[in-house]
């Protein structure tokens, strides 16, 4: 695993209902929890295995939340994936962490003109 994909540290930070992750390469990315709720990987929030291997949607990020979210629990998964207890009971998403660094939300990872390019997509 390269030093991109591996955390260094999960912070769960209710009040201001964001995760934040600092990757070993000292990148830090600070997740809404409802855009990271939105962007469950399991086959349920994918709608079906056929889409299962489709881009995370970043822009649920940038939305403003609809609801209050909480994190009962967080558990290692190996050492390629995260998965996260959300306080509504579910909890089959296994978060990757390559896939959670690819979907870091930040304005060097996720600049406007990227953005744009994939609302026109
Ligand atoms: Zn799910
Ligand atoms: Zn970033």
């Amino acid at each position: 695993m390269g030093k991109k994909t591996t955390p260094k540290s999960v912070t769960v930070n209710k009040a201001d209902q964001t995760m934040e992750i600092v990757w070993a390469d000292g990148h830090e990315s600070v997740y809404g929890l409802e855009g990271l709720r939105k962007n469950c990987p399991c086959v349920i929030c994918k709608g079906g295995h056929e889409s299962m291997s489709t881009a995370a949607d970043r822009s649920l990020f940038l939305q403003e939340p609809d609801r209050y979210w909480e994190i009962n629990d967080l558990k290692q998964v190996g050492n390629h994936a995260l998965q996260i207890f959300w306080s509504d009971g579910h909890s089959n998403g296994m978060y990757r962490w390559d896939h959670l660094r690819a979907m870091c939300p930040c304005k060097e990872c996720y600049p406007p003109e990227v953005r744009e390019a994939e609302l026109t997509h």
